[in-house]
């Protein structure tokens, strides 16, 4: 998900096209992952928006377990830093320490702790002042597992804790304390649905735009801590269940309706006008893409282009947002989800799918808005 959210209604209430559904591929068949639609005995919400999806206390879940959020991806090596590193085994024993830094490397499907000991996956790894995890995030507890000769980190992290965190990435503090009130109340909601539905069974979410920005524990303002604190235990939920609490930075004016970003309806979310994020500064942007970007995205999607590649929108939703992109070149021709077009080209490049695609040069420009 992307920074800034420009008013509490439209976090609560309004549809997100930024980044796809969690755990789905974009090639894939659209469908959301099971669990995550509302129950089939809903009657569909009929006449626009409602008026306040109602927050629900739910201390059961919010006092329950940590989040677990993969931090990076598959890795051969990872670093970690601290004082007092120790590791333990998954049944609890310890099995392993070191001061101020350790290199983890892969063997098969064992951990290498530095130069030393081959120990068995996963183990567990703390430090009583926090670690940094190849230079970066700083957390208390991270488990490390081995699979398919490559290392994975995930940090272990208090839901409190985590709503602070990635509400800190996701607003600035100058924020008015309500809506990064509105916003701690979407990441718990968000967090909460993944935990019930994990994304892999390593871990809930991942630390990138795909799920929320968690960039770790430390550089989080006072202000993002109140906020958390202030909702403590808050979700939204429909009908007795989790919401899908997405969000986003900017609309460019219209929200897009779940079923056309998605493939799939919910019924909350719902094509709703927007002037909230006029000011946004990401309400315009431009990504010049270069011929051989083109190629390299083509090639990906699964078009061998030449010289004569072409790219363009071929589908748009009702609200104007691509659909599908029609990549051609040496006489073949393929329509490909936007969405997966955008995921390969980037998200910080093309950030919505609300955008033209113009040939220039050698290369394009891909304009859009939100
Ligand atoms: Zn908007």
């Amino acid at each position: 998900m992307l920074l800034l959210v420009f008013a509490a209604a439209a976090v609560l209430l309004a549809g997100c096209a930024g980044a796809p559904p969690r755990g789905e591929a974009p090639s894939a068949p659209p469908a959301l992952p099971a669990g995550r639609e509302p129950a089939p005995s809903a009657p569909p919400f009929r006449g626009g928006v409602p008026s306040a999806l109602p927050r629900l206390k739910v201390p059961e879940i919010a006092s329950g377990r940590p989040v677990r959020v993969l931090l990076g991806g598959a890795q051969k090596e990872i670093r970690i830093a601290g004082e007092s590193i120790r590791a333990w085994s998954a049944a609890g024993a310890p099995v392993a320490g070191g001061e101020g830094a350790v290199a983890l490397s892969v063997i098969g499907e064992k951990i290498r702790w530095g130069a030393g000991k081959l120990l068995d996956s996963p183990i567990d790894v703390a430090s009583p002042s926090g670690m940094r995890i190849d230079g970066k995030p700083l957390v208390a507890r991270v488990r490390v597992s081995a699979r398919g000769a490559m290392l994975y980190a995930v940090a272990v992290v208090p839901l409190e804790e985590y709503v602070a965190a990635v509400a800190s990435r996701e607003a600035p503090p100058s924020f008015h304390p309500e809506a990064l009130s509105a916003l701690a109340v979407a990441v718990r909601t968000y967090a909460l649905l993944s935990m019930e539905k994990p994304r892999e069974p390593t871990h809930d979410v991942v630390a990138g735009v795909e799920d929320q920005v968690f960039e770790g524990l430390d550089h989080v303002a006072e202000v993002f801590r109140k906020a958390a604190a202030a909702t403590r235990g808050e979700v939204l939920s429909y009908r007795g269940s989790l919401a899908r609490a997405v969000f986003h930075s900017t609309c460019g004016g219209r929200t897009e309706n779940a079923k056309d970003a998605w493939g799939s309806d919910v019924p909350y979310l719902r094509s709703v006008a927007c002037d909230d994020c006029l000011e946004s500064p990401a309400r315009k942007w431009e990504y010049r893409m270069t011929a051989k970007e083109g190629k390299r995205i083509a090639l990906s999607l699964g078009v061998r282009a030449k010289e004569d590649l072409k790219i363009s929108v071929a589908v748009r939703s009702s609200t104007g947002r691509a659909g599908k992109i029609r990549i051609s070149s040496n006489g073949v021709s393929r329509e490909v989800a936007a969405a997966a077009f955008r995921k390969e080209a980037g998200y910080a490049r093309v950030k919505s799918l609300k955008m033209e695609i113009v040939p220039v040069g050698n290369g394009w420009s891909i304009a859009g808005e939100g």
